[in-house]
């Protein structure tokens, strides 16, 4: 690959013609629009770094290519070794092999909880979806609830109780705790500490109480860096009270996103998703209803580049632009400096807001100081949004404050009545706490410390005791979703190891013993024989009906919106969740690790991002080193330069630079740099006073962004209403949509039956990944690790490319579109194959027989969509884990209904194959024939847009065949004559200089 000084060449080149004009179009990299030869390389060729498996000399070579002939000859008369299988002698009465069983349950992410429908083989959870009963997830889900699976079956998983170093019992365990807490309670527990995360669980929270109560004096802190306390902070600001906001995106014909990711990330992202996207594509020909959304952007993200409309400012300008904002619209608050080139934006937004009062609404982000939260929700109480588009409810988070503030009065508490005994259930304070030095202090001088985790981690290494804590598919529970409604939480296996739940745990420290289950039921007053049926009732739907909380009546005070000290000028930082492992919860997790980063393609890693302007002020390119400090604090880390960051603005991701945490944690050689050690407490989200250095040296990432790349015109069609309206197919004046030769027979593909096809609709793709990861999930595709990755050799079946528009400081739009096998009737991939082992069904599946393939992989060279992917090594093999230990647990993740690849074997997406027969069968047992809707590949079905659908072009009246006489509907690529069944609805923006006027008229 190429060294960081040409790159950075490649980035001056790349920005030089895009700024001249010379690149008309859609950009995917810097690489591309430079045409560097890195490009070219992975554009000629789909894997270009072959150095291969081992470095080998020639000599060796030799030996190795000689003992691989003697190999493959003794390949054909495998001998496998002799295991015994056992019928299954006594049936359980409600199990039947081979037939999934579903269950409602919940899971707790990002301070709410999502109801989940998870299914269920033999007794073990294979895979998640969304439960359509519950409002915050509409039977869609994200990436997390996605691969919250993998976590259950984690060979790294905390097993047993470990006392210091040594395995413990959890008798041990009771009997040393119950001793402390004796003599605790003749101080009335003073002394005694409760460390938790965020609470949205009633039944935890009730358990939480009644520990309380035995304990008056014991504190219970709450610390989680991923809780929306601005939020809270804010609305106590404006009305005097903490509140939360709920917001409703199906009447907004205007929203400003204040540098917010609700679409990706939150309580209620999947949810927000679903509401924003059912405005998002035009029906038909009719683009009356679209709604426009602007956005300020300081960090890109999926929402912006969702964005009719984006304007780039550094963070702290963010509150300035909202004061001037809410002075404009007649808002009584201390008016400020206009941020410098925001006036015209200023004006054109008021115009756009006033003229869809009540129809309109501003959404701050997350990690926004306060004051820019209480400047928005002013706006949308001054508007008359509140009932409409938002609405304010009690907090979802039983401990109202989350923030670092809880653990620093601890400290300071500690200073007069030490503390004897700290529990610390779940979490990673140790790792996550700005300034966690004094934590760790804290934990040293207590006598008794525990943590209940689920992975040995940074925290649990400083505490005596090291818990094993339950899956949330192994215990029972509940939570609160985005709005309040109450969720259940059922497990569907038994713990895998000797592991208690939070809930569990509180009652073992009380020495009670009721059950999870009791308690929950007890909770939501179902408690005793008597409620058992209607409690049997609730879970089988997993919600508990009309519980989502009541709007708050808000009265705002704007003399509160007094004008804060001028903040320093200079570079800025922004510090966020990571999109993929978030605080580092999900970090020993490879499907996520592995999955691009929608903004950057960046695998396994994170990065100090900056804009092109900023990289070339420090002289750096991607994967230069570079010293970032903020104040006193400073880390070593690689540059990402990323389109669209305004200059002077540092992005960085928290949950990397970790220590302990699981074999993806802490092998493979350092993964990334800590984010939280930058962190002021005081303002975790922005900081101010950061310098970035380039250092000598380079740290190679593994990024996707040029991977897989196509060659062709007519990959993304996209237009703004006013083009939509002058021409409905976007069709560029270059494309011939006449007769192809070909040298295929002519004329209609030849089907027996059924037409499988799919449509994805890139007016709705937000590039969210959840197809992909649900894709994985459920075709049993393997993680690689970064190595491979950076040799190309990801597996993914659905990928999301991202593309660009216009100047790379400031795009004028970002565009993502997944790429699946297209299916092709006339594959080009299926004649070059030297032993068919790549065929097309009668009902248009393009195949793959495995047991066939030899793995020349002519098929994937021929495939211009590149959607081919080849198991280079044994990627699949889950009977040792990365480290080479057993890993049974591993084997139970697989999905039964699908081959597991092995070596050498080339794989692709096979539209769900099994999810078809499945449906197929069940058709065949009820007589029933098969309809549209039916059949919902697992992309489909965890797609929180609904961009993707899928279904039987030989039903006229099935969605996908009216989607394909959708004057928007195009063929990728289609000039080759390779007709895909897999097509694409061309994206609409809705940018305000082509506004409709709706509002205003
Ligand atoms: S198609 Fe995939 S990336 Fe696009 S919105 Fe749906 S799940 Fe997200």
């Amino acid at each position: 690959m190429e060294n960081g000084e040409s790159k950075r060449m490649w980035l001056q080149k790349a920005r030089k013609l895009l700024k001249s004009g010379q690149v008309d179009g859609f950009w995917r990299s810097f690489e591309q629009v430079a045409n560097s030869p890195e490009y070219e390389k992975w554009l000629e060729d789909e894997f270009p770094e072959r150095s291969s498996l081992f470095e080998l000399d020639r000599r060796n070579f030799m030996k190795f290519m000689g003992a691989a002939t003697l190999m493959a000859s003794l390949a054909g008369c495998r001998r496998l070794p002799k295991e015994q299988i056992v019928p299954f002698v006594k049936q359980p009465e409600d199990s039947v092999p081979g037939v999934r069983k579903r269950y409602a349950t919940s899971f707790v992410s990002q301070g709410a909880a999502m109801g989940l429908v998870v299914e269920s083989r033999e007794g073990r959870p294979i895979k998640v979806e969304g439960n359509p009963e519950h409002s915050g997830s509409l039977g869609s889900s994200d990436v997390f609830c996605q691969a919250s699976l993998y976590d259950l079956y984690d060979p790294d998983r905390l097993k047993a109780v470990q006392r210091g170093r040594s395995t413990a019992s959890w008798d041990q365990f009771w009997k040393e705790a119950r001793a402390q807490l004796q003599v605790a309670k003749e101080k009335n527990g003073q002394g005694v500490v409760l460390l938790t995360e965020s609470v949205v669980s009633p039944s935890y929270h009730a358990q939480i109480q009644k520990f309380l109560q035995a304990f008056p004096e014991a504190k219970w802190v709450a610390y989680d860096p991923l809780a929306p306390m601005n939020v809270l902070y804010g609305n106590d600001l404006l009305f005097d009270r903490k509140l939360n906001a709920v917001y409703d995106f199906r009447g907004a014909d205007v929203i400003l996103s204040v540098d917010s990711d609700f679409l990706y990330l939150g309580p209620g992202a999947v949810r927000y998703a679903r509401e924003f996207s059912s405005r998002r594509a035009p029906q038909g020909t009719d683009a009356s209803k679209l709604n426009r959304m602007f956005a300020i952007q300081c960090a890109p993200s999926v929402t912006s580049a969702a964005a009719d409309e984006v304007l780039a400012l550094k963070p702290t300008l963010v509150e300035p632009f909202l004061r001037a904002l809410a002075v404009r619209l007649g808002i009584p608050v201390a008016p400020g400096d206009t941020p410098p080139k925001s006036g015209e934006w200023i004006e054109k937004l008021a115009a756009q807001l006033q003229a869809t009062r009540g129809r309109c609404v501003v959404v701050p982000g997350l990690h926004h100081r306060p004051m820019v939260h209480a400047l928005a929700q002013a706006i949308n109480v001054h508007l008359g949004n509140v009932g409409a588009t938002v609405r304010y409810t009690q907090p979802l988070d039983f401990a109202e404050d989350a923030s670092a503030d809880g653990v620093s009065g601890l400290q300071r508490a500690a200073r007069q009545n030490p503390i004897d005994a700290v529990f610390i259930l779940g979490g990673n304070p140790a790792y996550t706490l700005p300034g966690a030095s004094s934590l760790v202090r804290l934990l040293e001088a207590a006598p008794f410390t525990a943590h209940l985790t689920s992975h040995a981690n940074e925290t649990s290494e400083l505490c005596r005791w090291e818990l094993p804590l339950s899956h949330y598919l192994e215990s029972w529970g509940d939570g609160l979703g985005y709005d309040g409604s109450t969720v259940l939480q059922q497990p569907l296996i038994a713990p895998l190891y000797h592991s208690f739940s939070e809930i569990e745990f509180i009652e073992g420290l009380l020495g009670s013993h009721r059950t999870a289950r009791e308690v929950v039921k007890e909770v939501h007053g179902f408690a005793g024989v008597q409620g058992e049926d209607r409690f049997q009732a609730m879970l089988e739907k997993g919600v508990l009906p009309g519980s989502e909380f009541g709007s708050e009546q808000v009265r705002p005070n704007f003399e509160a919106l007094e004008l804060p000290p001028a903040l320093p000028s200079g570079f800025e930082l922004i510090v966020l969740p990571d999109p993929t492992v978030l605080d580092g919860r999900f970090a020993n997790n490879p499907w996520l690790q592995e999955l691009p980063k929608p903004m950057s393609s960046l695998t396994w890693d994170n990065a100090v991002y900056v804009g092109p302007a900023m990289a070339e002020r420090i002289g750096a390119g991607t994967e230069d080193k570079v010293s970032i400090s903020v104040q006193n604090r400073k880390e070593e880390a690689a540059l990402f330069v990323m389109p669209g960051i305004p200059d002077e603005t540092v992005v960085v991701h928290m949950g990397y630079g970790r220590k302990a945490g699981g074999m993806w944690v802490t092998s493979d050689g350092p993964r990334g740099f800590n984010a939280f050690l930058l962190m002021n407490p005081a303002s975790p989200g922005v900081g101010t006073r950061v310098a970035v250095v380039k250092l000598e040296g380079k740290v190679p990432l593994a990024s996707v962004q040029v991977h897989h790349s196509m060659e062709g015109k007519d990959i993304i069609r996209s237009g703004t209403v006013a083009e939509f309206q002058a021409k409905p197919s976007l069709a560029p004046e270059y494309v011939h949509e006449g007769h192809f030769d070909s040298l295929y027979p002519e004329g209609e593909f030849e089907h027996d039956g059924h037409k499988w096809a799919m449509s994805i609709d890139l007016s709705l793709c937000i590039g969210c990944n959840a197809c992909t990861i649900a894709c994985q999930a459920e075709n049993n595709i393997p993680s690689v690790g970064k190595t491979q990755v950076q040799r190309g050799r990801e597996m993914h079946w659905i990928r999301v490319d991202r593309y660009y528009k216009g100047s790379p400081d400031a795009p004028e739009q970002t565009l993502f579109q997944p790429l699946p096998c297209m299916h092709c009737e006339n594959a080009p991939c299926e004649p070059v194959c030297p032993v068919a082992a790549t065929t097309h069904s009668k009902e248009g599946l393009n195949q793959m027989v495995y047991n066939r393939c030899v793995g020349t992989r002519y098929c994937s060279n021929n495939c211009p969509y590149k959607v081919r992917r080849f198991n280079y090594l044994n990627f699949a093999d889950k009977t040792t884990d990365k480290l080479g230990r057993d890993a049974p647990t591993l084997r139970l993740l697989n999905n039964p209904d699908v081959t597991v690849r092995g070596r050498g074997v080339m794989e692709k997406c096979t539209f769900c194959v099994q999810r078809i027969n499945s449906a197929r069968i069940e058709s065949k047992r009820t007589g029933a024939p098969l309809k549209d809707g039916d059949i919902v590949t697992a992309c489909q079905q965890a797609c929180p847009t609904q961009a993707i659908v899928f279904g039987d072009l030989s039903d006229p009246a099935s969605r996908v065949t009216k989607l394909r006489s959708d004057p928007r509907s195009y063929g990728l690529l289609a000039d080759l004559n390779t007709r895909p069944r897999t097509t694409y609805l061309a994206k609409v923006t809705n940018p305000s200089n082509t506004l409709s006027e709706r509002g205003a008229s």
